[in-house]
C-alpha cells in the first residue's frame, strides 16, 4: 500500500476565530491516512489499526459442541425412552467422534467436545443420574429440555465468510481473540506514526532539575506522551526548545523530514516570543489558527512538506483540550483509523455560569455526580485557569457549551465529553 497525499495545499484557511465546528469538518474532509501498512504478528497488534478487512475463513465454532459437562442426546427419542438413556460413547474436548449414536443411546460429553452424529441435545450432568446394571452403564436425563438446549451451534458466534472487522479499525483486546478465532496469525495493520514531541519556552525545565525564580517544569510533555500513550504512535521527545527563532525554524525544518507529525506546546500566540506561527509560515503552511474556543484559542495547524504540525497553546488545560478534541482525531486520521468522535452524552449542570462570551465554544473541565435521586449530575471545576493543572486532575471529561449559550443556567442539561471516551485512560 502506498501513502495516499497527506494534505492538499490549497485548503489554506486563514479566517480569524474559525468555529469549532468548521475547524472539525476542516480536518474530516482534508486529511488521510499517510501511514503505509506492515504485517506483524498478531500477538504485537493491540492498539494498531487494522490495514485489511478480517472475514471468517469458516464457521466459528467449527462444529456443534456442548455447551456444558453433562449428557449427549437425540431430542426425539427422549419420550419414548422415558429418558431413560444407554451410554454409548464418551467424547472429550478435542477428541471428537464421528460415530452416530445408536438410538435411545447417550454420549456422556464434556464442555467443547463436538456433539456425536445424531445427538442434538445435552442434559447438564447436576441434572441426570446415572447407574449401572447388569454390567452397563444407563443415564437417566430428566423432563423439561428444549431441543437443541446446552447444544452450541456450528457458526453461532461467526458464520463462514462474516466480515468481522474492517480496515481502519483500532484493535482492542475483544478484537485480538476475535481474529485468533479465525486462525489468524499475522495481520497487516498501519504502520506506527512518527511523532516528534517538542515544548517550547525559555522558562521551562524538566523534573529532576533545578528551578529558580521564574522557571516552571515541563508537565506537557509528560501529559502529552500519556495522552498518546494508548495510540499506534512512536513518540520521540526533541526536548524543550528555547525561545529563538532561529532554533524553533531549524528545530521544525529537521524534524519535518523525518516525522510524520510535529506536535508542539507554547509559543502558539501572537508575542514576541511566540516563535511557532512565524516558523510554520516560513516552512510551510497554516492551515488553521485562532479558534473560536476556550480555552485553546491559539491551536495551530499546518504543514511544512508532507509533515503534519500541530501547535498546541502552552497552558496545559489548553493543551490537553486541544490535543482531545483536535489532535487525538488527527493522529487517528493520518495513522488510517479515520475520524473518532469523543463520546458525548447529556447531563443537568449542577453550577451555574451567569454570563458567557458568544461566539466560541467553552470547554470546562467537569466533574461528575450524583444528586440526591440518583441521578448523575454534572459540576464545573469553579476555577477557570487554563494554567491549573488540579481542574484537568479532578475532572472526569469536559463539559462543552456551544457558541450561542450566554448563560449556563442550573439544572438545565449540558453536554459532557468523558475522558474515558477520549482516550484517557
Ligand atoms: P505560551 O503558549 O508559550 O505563551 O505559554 C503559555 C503558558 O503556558 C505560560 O505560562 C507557559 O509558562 C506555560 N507553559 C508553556 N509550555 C509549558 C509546558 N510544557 N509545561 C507547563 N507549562 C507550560
Ligand atoms: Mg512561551
Amino acid at each position: 500500500m502506498t501513502a495516499k497525499p497527506l494534505l492538499n495545499d490549497c485548503f489554506l484557511h486563514d479566517k480569524d476565530r474559525l468555529k469549532h465546528a468548521e475547524a472539525l469538518a476542516i480536518l474530516k474532509d482534508r486529511l488521510a491516512p499517510v501511514a503505509l501498512s506492515q504485517t506483524i504478528p498478531l500477538g504485537e497488534a493491540l492498539g494498531r489499526i487494522l490495514a485489511q478487512d478480517i472475514t471468517a475463513p469458516r464457521n466459528i465454532p467449527l462444529a456443534d459442541n456442548s455447551a456444558v459437562d453433562g449428557y449427549a442426546f437425540r431430542f426425539a427419542d427422549h419420550d419414548e425412552a422415558g429418558g431413560f438413556f444407554r451410554l454409548r460413547q464418551r467424547v472429550a474436548a478435542g477428541h471428537a467422534s464421528n460415530e452416530m449414536l445408536a438410538p435411545w443411546g447417550a454420549a456422556r460429553i464434556f464442555t467443547g467436545a463436538v456433539m456425536p452424529p445424531g445427538a442434538d441435545t445435552v442434559a447438564m450432568q447436576e441434572d441426570c443420574e446415572t447407574h449401572r446394571q447388569d454390567g452397563e452403564d444407563f443415564v437417566i436425563v430428566p423432563q423439561g429440555l428444549k431441543k437443541g438446549a446446552n447444544c452450541r451451534k456450528a457458526g453461532e458466534d461467526v458464520a463462514e465468510g462474516t466480515k468481522i472487522l474492517t480496515s481502519g479499525h483500532r484493535l482492542k483486546p475483544q478484537d485480538l481473540a476475535a481474529i485468533a478465532s479465525t486462525g489468524l496469525a499475522k495481520i497487516t495493520v498501519y504502520r506506527k506514526l512518527k511523532v516528534a514531541l517538542v515544548s517550547t519556552g525559555d522558562e521551562l525545565r524538566r523534573p529532576g532539575d533545578l528551578i529558580t525564580i521564574g522557571d516552571v517544569y515541563d508537565s506537557n510533555h509528560y501529559l502529552l506522551k500519556s495522552l498518546t500513550a494508548g495510540l499506534p504512535v512512536e513518540i520521540e521527545d526533541l526536548g524543550i526548545l528555547k525561545d529563538d527563532a532561529g532554533l524553533v525554524e531549524r528545530t521544525l525544518a529537521e524534524a519535518s523530514k523525518t516525522f510524520d507529525i510535529i506536535l508542539t506546546t507554547g509559543g502558539a500566540s501572537r508575542g514576541e516570543e511566540d516563535h511557532m506561527q512565524t516558523a510554520l509560515e516560513k516552512l510551510g503552511q497554516r492551515h488553521m489558527w485562532q479558534l473560536a474556543i476556550k480555552p485553546g484559542r491559539p491551536m495551530m495547524f499546518g504543514q511544512i512538506g508532507n509533515c503534519v504540525f500541530l501547535g498546541l497553546p502552552g497552558n496545559p488545560v489548553a493543551a490537553m483540550v486541544c490535543f482531545l478534541l483536535y489532535g487525538r482525531p488527527v493522529l487517528s486520521v493520518l495513522g488510517g483509523g479515520g475520524f473518532v468522535e469523543p463520546q458525548r452524552f447529556q447531563a443537568p449542570a449542577d453550577f451555574e455560569v451567569p454570563k458567557k462570551k458568544p461566539d466560541r465554544r467553552e470547554f470546562y473541565r467537569g466533574i461528575l455526580g450524583i444528586d440526591e435521586n440518583g441521578k448523575t449530575i454534572a459540576r464545573k471545576f469553579d476555577r477557570d485557569g487554563s494554567g491549573l493543572i488540579t481542574g484537568l486532575r479532578e475532572a472526569d471529561g469536559l463539559i462543552e457549551i456551544p457558541e450561542d449559550a450566554t448563560s449556563v443556567k442550573r439544572g438545565e442539561l449540558v453536554t459532557f465529553l468523558p475522558f474515558s471516551g477520549m482516550g484517557v485512560v
